[in-house]
Order: C-alpha cells, then structure tokens, then sequence
C-alpha cells in the first residue's frame, strides 16, 4: 500500500492538516504506526488509539480508528479499561515524554508490571514541546528548558530500562532516522502478546532544538544517525565508547509471561466455579 493509500485509509481527512511545526518528528513517527498497522492487515475496526496530551497525542484525532484523544498523562489508565472491556482489541498508546513519565509515570509502571497487552509507542523530543518547552523527565541532564534556562541538574530516565524493570515484556527503541526499523518495531510491539513500549526518539526543533542550540531538522535527524547503534553493535563498545551513544531495536522480549486481561479471565471463571 502506498503512504497516499494509507493515508486516504486511515487518516480522518477533515481534521489535515495536522498542527505539528515544519521539520516535527511526530508525522514520522505517526506514519510508522500506520505503516505497522497496514503490515498487520488489521481491520480499522479492531484498533484503538488512546492518546494522552500534548504534540504527540494529537495523533489520535488524524487516525481513523477508535480513538480517544484523553487527559494529560492518563491515556494508559484510559486505554486498561478499554482492553479490559474488550480484550480483542488492539490498543495503541499514543503518548509523550512528558505525558508518560511525569504526570502518567505512575499509570506506566503499573501498566507494565500487570503485563496488560498494549502497545505504548512513546514519542520522546526530551521536552514538553506544545506547553512551551519545560524539562521533562527525559530531558538529558544539563540540557537547556524554559524551565531549565541554565541546563536542567536532573538526571534523566531511560525510559526502556525503567520499563524493563517495571515488568514490560517487550521493550523497544527506535529513531525518525531509522524510520523502517522504527515501523517494524511497532509491528513486532502490536504483535507481542503482553506489554510493548516502543520508545521513538524523535525531534523538537522548535521547543528543544532551538533552546539546545542543536540546529533545525535536519542537524536533529542527523544527530539520531550519528548516536544510535543497534544493539549488537553497542554491546561491544567499551563504556567510554558508549559515552553519548544508545541502543536501537529490540532491547528486551519475554514471551513467558501471563497476560493481564487472560490472568483476569481465568480468575472470573474460576470465581464462577469453574464454568
Ligand atoms: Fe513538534 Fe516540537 Fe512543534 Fe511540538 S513544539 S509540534 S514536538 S516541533
């Protein structure tokens, strides 16, 4: 299918164009959801798309399929419900770094440790980009914010580790960059039976590169090629070659695992005395 077919399919054409600023990754990002989506063959019936607040979760309002477009930071407990309604759903979490880790960090690790089948495709331009350009908790130490105008003295997550730890079963990182790869790692996310985050690294040129001093789209886009390795390659470097650089593709996978809404399923007949 071409990106003209994908689009006339699965974008609402009343709500293009979209609100993103010119050289945003969020469109890249976006396409490689659809592109997941059309490599699956779903039907756009058996999709939801549950985004939180911010650039990112504007998202949910282009796609074409049961969308909800919620509250700052609440787009997993939102989308729990949605999968613990019907379980047959393929639900896809739309969210930012900020709307993920900050005020929704807490839905994120609980989502997470149930192992509840969804698929958080987490759009990280390190910044709160449509509130103004404020630190997230992805924002890299010493890196300029509105908030932070002499460089934040946090330190940052990783934000695939910390899902790692908090019991996701597939963790995932890709770049706008590496936008095929990006898009396979969405499809394997969907198709993994259990908890996916997906981190897409992605740039802000306007809230977070110009305060950086990084450049404009491209010198953003050209910064993922030069610090991202895939993950057998970075595993060879020693730790100062590992300085600065990240790993792409999947990071974790565990299919052994019970799923949360099949655990709970279990439970219901079980209290129904095994009917
Ligand atoms: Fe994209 Fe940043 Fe503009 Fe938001 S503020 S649309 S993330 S470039």
């Amino acid at each position: 299918m071409s990106m003209e077919e994908m689009i006339d399919k699965y974008f609402r054409p009343g709500r293009l164009p979209h609100i993103w600023c010119p050289g945003c990754g969020n469109g890249i990002v976006t396409g490689c959801i659809v592109k997941a989506i059309a490599k699956l063959n779903l039907e756009k019936n058996d999709v939801a798309v549950i985004s939180g607040i911010g650039c990112s979760s504007r998202a949910s309002g282009y796609l074409d399929f049961n969308t909800v477009h919620s509250a700052h930071g609440r787009a997993i407990p939102i989308a729990t419900g949605v999968k613990l309604a019907e379980p047959k759903l393929n639900v896809i979490v739309v969210t930012g770094d900020g709307d993920a880790t900050a005020i929704g960090g807490n839905h994120l690790i609980h989502a997470a440790r149930r192992n509840i089948d969804m698929t958080v495709v987490l759009y990280n331009n390190n910044i709160y980009g449509m509130t103004g350009g404020q630190y997230s908790p992805l924002t890299p130490e010493h890196a300029k914010a509105t908030t932070a105008p002499y460089g934040t003295v946090e330190r940052s997550f990783d934000i695939a580790e910390l899902a790692k730890a908090a019991g996701a079963t597939f963790v995932a990182r890709g770049t706008t960059f590496h936008a095929p790869l990006l898009a396979d790692l969405i499809t394997k996310g969907i198709e993994h039976k259990g908890f996916s985050l997906i981190e897409a690294i992605t740039g802000c040129p306007i809230s977070f590169g110009r305060q950086n001093k990084i450049g404009g789209p491209a010198e953003m886009i050209q910064w993922q090629r030069d610090h991202a390795l895939p993950l057998a390659a970075f595993d060879k470097l020693s730790a100062e070659q590992k300085s600065g650089k990240f790993p792409i593709g999947i990071l974790y996978q565990n299919n052994d695992c019970k799923e949360y809404t099949e655990a709970y399923d279990e439970l219901i007949v079980a209290a129904q005395g095994g009917k």
